[in-house]
């Protein structure tokens, strides 16, 4: 089952594959009652930033801005108002700080208001993941108390705030396809039925496709979370690097074996199903390149299911490449100009992300559980081998197109999130330059002079082993 949306309000309308009664009259008026009440609120918080920009609130101001992209990605005016914003670095001035936490309440409780009567209609059609995720985006960025009525529980598998009732079916296997509900020992007939790759199962979000033989939650619990990082990804890069969403949808290869995943691989590019990486996203000109998925990796052991805390976190690495490398192809780039330290720096940085209720948090952790055991959290090992790094002068000289040993990731992570994050921010800009230029394809040797331009090598090192130090490194 395919779906293309229009791009406008992907955030808020994704729909995970309800074709059947997708034209549904009821269904179209709630859904254009949510792009009009979207509307709305993305107006309000926009008045509401100018006047906090207005009283030198500029933080504030940003996050009423950032709060209107969750809503809707692509609203261009929003996008270029932040852009606009990045630029000022003052503090709030402290005599404004309450009059500016009154003027977001205000404008927050106004887009509460708009959504209340718009979730009420999703429980009347009785759609409960369109009600969940506009619950989610507005409970966790807006004001909740408007939604109390609603009763919503948080559903961790799916990331989502759903109503207590929606959450109790999910609870019990049943679960919402086709636009309707369905028990949950019909959804163990569907799933039979799509057991084979001549016939797996599709749900997509209108961005991004999970094709798997396992079961319908599985698919679901995969396409949610991608959805839910995918928002991370795009609003982390909001201001500095645009997302431009391909114009199909990206496909996700979720498997339960080694032999499936490799008969996956193989079917896609034979010269894949060699790697011995426990998850790939392979690239190919042309864009709408997937992401292959498996519980059984090669490089744990066979016959061991890795379980959802080690294939989510196969997920966020290979999405990040995913949505970084599809962006700029939409955008024209071709394949190669690759640095490896600064793709897989990213892509374990935005993977080390993690969600909760109130979203997605840097986690830096000793330990990373992963198949049956663990393996150091990227900060954690660096830390305790910082000797091992080197100068930074020598390591930034040498053009690394390909990284060899797990721990030279784990470096590459930290240097990420050094330069994106560290030294005050100064090599924030030429670090997302560097960043865009791999993923465009134009990476090479002379990449990191050409963008951090004649850096003073003894202040960087100074600053690169107090802020690893520094690092707060949390237990698990
Ligand atoms: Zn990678």
């Amino acid at each position: 089952m395919k779906l293309i949306q229009a791009l406008g309000i992907v955030c808020l309308v994704a729909l995970l594959a309800g074709t059947a009664h997708a034209n549904n009259k009821a269904v179209k008026a709630v859904r254009k009652k949510e792009a009009a009440a979207t509307k709305k609120c993305i107006a309000t918080l926009l008045k509401s930033a100018k006047a906090l920009a207005g009283m030198k609130a500029y933080d504030e101001a940003r996050g009423e801005i950032r709060v209107a992209l969750h809503l809707d990605p692509s609203h261009a005016k929003a996008a270029k108002e932040l852009v606009k914003l990045r630029k000022k670095t003052d503090e709030t001035p402290e005599a404004v700080e309450e009059k500016a936490e009154a003027a977001i309440e205000k404008a927050h409780t106004a887009c509460s208001d708009l959504f209340v009567p718009v979730l009420d209609a999703w429980a009347k059609a009785e759609w409960p993941e369109e009600l969940a995720q506009l619950a989610t985006v507005a409970v966790t960025h807006l004001d909740d108390e408007p939604f109390e009525a609603l009763d919503l529980t948080w559903f961790d598998p799916y990331l989502l705030w759903a109503r207590s009732v929606d959450v109790e079916r999910w609870e019990k296997g049943d679960e919402f396809w086709d636009g309707a509900w369905v028990s949950a020992d019909d959804v163990k007939k569907l799933d039979e039925a799509h057991a084979k790759w001549s016939d797996p199962w599709l749900v997509d979000d209108g961005v991004q496709q999970v094709k798997t033989t396992m079961s319908l939650r599985d698919a679901k619990r995969v396409s949610h979370y991608v959805r839910s990082f995918r928002a991370f990804v795009i609003d982390y890069f909001h201001g500095e690097w645009a997302w431009t969403q391909p114009n199909e949808l990206l496909p996700i290869f979720l498997t339960r074996t080694q032999v499936d995943y490799t008969a996956r691989l193989t079917d896609y590019d034979p010269g894949s199903a060699r790697s011995k990486a426990s998850a790939l996203y392979v690239q190919r000109t042309g864009g709408i390149c997937p992401v292959f998925l498996t519980f059984e990796p090669k490089s744990v052991a066979t016959g061991t299911n890795i379980g959802w805390v080690s294939i989510l976190r196969d997920v966020r690495h290979e999405v990040a490449h995913q949505l970084l490398y599809e962006s700029a192809m939409a955008d024209g780039a071709g394949v190669g100009g690759n640095i490896d330290w600064v793709s897989e720096g990213i892509a374990t940085f935005l993977g080390s992300h993690q969600p909760s209720k109130s979203g997605w948090r840097l986690k830096r952790l000793a330990q990373e559980p992963y198949g049956t055991g663990f393996e150091p959290g990227p900060f954690a090992w660096t830390m305790g081998n910082l000797d091992s790094v080197g100068p930074l002068e020598t390591y930034f000289a040498e053009f690394k197109p390909n990284l060899n040993e797990v721990h030279e990731y784990w470096v590459a992570t930290t240097l990420t999130y050094f330069l994106l994050h560290g030294g005050d921010r100064a090599y924030r800009k030429p670090m997302m330059q560097l960043l865009i230029d791999v993923h465009m394809a134009r990476g090479d040797k002379d990449s990191f002079a050409k963008h951090f331009g004649k850096v003073d090598f003894a202040t960087m090192q100074r600053q690169w082993e107090k802020f690893v130090k520094g690092i707060s490194i949390q237990d698990l």
